[in-house]
């Protein structure tokens, strides 16, 4: 088998990124990369596209190896770039499992579970009362959902959003909030917060303490991203868990701030991180520390039922992120789309390969920029 086309189209409202990868066969592949500036043109970029055409798809990881070395002078290991190789990485992997009959999950080892719990991304409540956040947290966890997720962004009030600074004020409103979603939900449903990588250590240090006995799965991304060293610093000062990574890209992104145990429990996102057996091997790096593993995800069903396969195959998996409830534009977008969450967890199917019949109409309703993933 050859790969004969590489197509991408870039969708709307919502900016997902699919991916299609042909073969001389007649089996297409499909995956998702992250969203971002130019991913779908990079994708089908020939200085990309000439590490896959004309070679086996079956060789996932050298032709993964091959797709950075041919684009080392365009930042290979991080970024736009790396976020396409993830999509096309995906869709070799759907290609492999189509032609032996397999799902991906046990081509990456097997499954430590049928099931792989999502967590619900509810962002904020209907107002910024805490009476609100509780309201939406506990809609959510009705729905079946054992994990929910907050932000807790910046207020308008705030004096200074160059300095990372918070008033008193603010971190008595952020514990007001998280309080009053604790206290609402079931004591064994997981609450996680979102920083968004707005504060300084010194700041965020007195939320993250001020949390410290609401029992939170994680506060994730205090600080910002760039720093290992100040990230170990902060996750070494107080008891509640810390959890980063949606920045970071391979293993090799992993490396140090896992070493250092830099952060609690990591976030990869695998639709940027170099893809699904890299997702594996970042976490079998995270579990040399034990460290769990909750992906990064705001893809379509493409992407999250991907991730889904890796975290099926993963021991330290932990949670999956989950952006788009009640996006009917989601769901729509593939023939599974009702049936592949569904009370809080993702069902892991064996259908060969990904397992996911896309729904081309749907991706014609909303294709911005189709670069020969439609119309070859
Ligand atoms: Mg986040």
């Amino acid at each position: 088998m050859k790969i004969t086309h590489i197509g991408a189209v870039v969708l709307q409202p919502f900016p997902w990124v699919l991916v299609r990868v042909f073969t001389d066969e007649g089996l297409v592949g499909l995956g998702e990369a992250y969203h971002g500036a130019g991913v779908h043109q990079i994708a089908v970029d020939e200085r990309l596209t000439r590490a896959l055409i004309g070679q086996d798809p079956r060789n996932v990881d050298r032709l993964f190896h091959d797709m950075q070395r041919v684009m080392s002078a365009s930042g290979f290991f991080q970024g736009a770039v790396m976020s396409a190789i993830s999509g096309i990485e995906m869709a070799l992997w759907d290609l492999t499992g189509q032609s032996l009959g397999t799902p991906i999950w046990q081509l990456l080892g097997g499954q430590f579970r049928n099931r792989v719990r999502v967590y619900n991304d509810c962002h904020a409540g209907e107002d910024e009362t805490p009476a609100a956040y509780a309201r939406r947290a506990c809609e959510v966890e009705a729905r079946g959902f054992s994990a929910i997720k907050f932000d807790i962004d910046p207020l308008p009030t705030r004096r200074d959003a160059y300095n990372r600074g918070i008033r008193n004020s603010d971190i008595a409103h952020y514990v007001d909030v998280v309080t009053a979603v604790r206290e609402a939900l079931n004591p064994d449903t997981d609450l996680a917060i979102d920083a968004h990588w707005r504060y300084a250590p010194v700041d965020v240090l007195k939320i993250a303490r001020a949390f410290e006995d609401l029992d939170l799965l994680w506060l994730e991304d205090p600080i910002p991203p760039e720093n290992n060293e100040a990230m170990r610093h902060l996750t070494a000062q107080t008891r509640t868990p810390i959890c980063t990574g949606e920045n970071l890209y391979t293993r090799y992104g992993f490396r140090e701030l896992v070493e250092n145990q830099g952060a609690d429990i990591l976030s990869p996102d695998l639709a940027k991180a170099g893809g699904l057996l890299e997702g594996r091997r970042i976490a079998d790096l995270a579990n040399l520390y034990y460290i769990p593993i909750a992906p990064h995800n705001i893809c379509g069903p493409v992407g999250t039922y991907a991730a889904a396969q890796v975290c099926a195959a993963i021991p330290n998996f932990l949670a999956l992120e989950f952006h788009h409830l009640d996006n009917e534009i989601w769901t729509g977008l593939v023939e599974e789309g009702d049936t592949l969450i569904h009370a809080g967890h993702i069902p892991i199917g064996d259908r060969p390969g990904l397992g996911l019949t896309l729904i081309e109409d749907s991706v014609r309703a909303c294709a911005r920029e189709d670069l020969g993933f439609l119309q070859i």
